[in-house]
């Protein structure tokens, strides 16, 4: 079974600000151990949000989370706690999740000793020294300061921080997108050594195809919060079916060659009133009148692949 059996999210609404952001609909994952799961889509498609209601920092308000057969998100305060220790989060901007005041030392010891208290004062100063040995960060620097580091070095630090309690499961929200580009491989090749060290599970949200292609073993691709297709990464880089896919792949010039190119025009609509039908039909080039009318609903295809789309469905595209 999966990691995360029936990730479901129907109908999925996330209260903020006192508005209704309808972030997620109906995207429905299940996340095998070990693998490499990408969510893609362009900014404002729920990929973030996504991964913060999967890891638990906004809870669903409908839908539910299993974990290896458990229900969690319905899990309060300690209840909640051995989940949080298997799964960890990395976020996109290093300055801003390391706190400044405090010491490297302190930042990777802060979560061992709330959720390991049974381990000494040694046990403790060991397993940060194992974690910041294992990121490449030279355990000796642990009384430095994150502004002392340069920013690859403090996404270093932030991956060891996820590591330290030893998940199985890690959410890295584009871990690698605030980075200068010279060391964004470096930073990716850590993460995907570490994976293969810890057998660990990654969800890996980004907007960058090229380096989903990459790592990942699935791709789901989420439009206005709704799933458009989920497939292998092969399928879905070779034989894409969502009209958005296609969009995605066409503007990367080395693999979208043999794709009509389609051209996303204008911007993705705002997530508070989302469009009719499906949620995808004002910017695509094969709507038709049951496309602004009818939600699509997500088939798997023969070879495999989840698509959402009438389209496809009729044989038309
Ligand atoms: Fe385009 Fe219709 Fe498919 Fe939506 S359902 S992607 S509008 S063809
Ligand atoms: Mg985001």
């Amino acid at each position: 079974g999966g990691l995360l059996d029936q990730l479901t999210f129907s109908g999925g609404k996330i209260v903020r600000n006192r508005s209704v952001v309808h972030a997620v609909n109906d995207v429905s994952l299940d996340i095998m151990a070990g693998e490499t799961l990408s969510v893609v889509g362009e900014s404002g498609c729920g990929k973030s949000t996504l991964a913060r209601v999967v890891i638990g920092l906004y809870p669903p308000t409908s839908g539910e989370i299993y974990y290896r057969d458990q229900r969690i998100d319905n899990l309060q305060g300690t209840k909640r706690r051995p989940f949080r220790t298997k799964a960890q989060m990395v976020f996109q901007d290093p300055y801003a999740s390391l706190n400044p005041r405090m010491r490297v030392r302190q930042i990777l010891e802060e979560p061992v000793r709330f959720h390991k208290p049974e381990l000494s004062d040694a046990q403790v100063r060991e397993k940060v020294a194992e974690v910041m040995e294992q990121v490449g960060i030279n355990p000796q620097w642990a009384e430095r300061y994150p502004h002392e580091f340069s920013g690859g070095q403090r996404q270093r630090i932030s991956i060891a921080r996820a590591l330290v309690l030893d998940p199985e499961f890690i959410v890295a929200d584009e871990p690698i997108s605030a980075l200068d580009v010279s060391i964004q491989a470096q930073v990716l090749n850590l993460m995907m050594d570490l994976q293969e060290q810890r057998n660990l599970t990654y969800l890996f949200i980004s907007h960058d195809l090229s380096v989903v292609e990459h790592i990942s073993d699935r791709v789901a691709v989420l439009y206005l919060g709704s799933l458009c297709e989920l497939a292998t990464s092969k399928e879905l880089f070779e034989n894409p079916q969502h009209p958005y896919t296609r969009a995605l792949l066409s503007a990367i010039p080395r693999i979208g060659k043999g794709f009509q190119h389609l051209k996303l025009t204008g911007d993705v609509p705002t997530p508070i009133n989302l469009p009719s039908g499906c949620v995808f039909h004002g910017r695509c080039p094969y709507a038709q009148e049951r496309c602004m009318k009818e939600v699509p609903v997500a088939r798997t295809l023969e070879s495999g692949t989840v698509v959402a789309c009438h389209g496809v469905e009729e044989g038309r595209l």
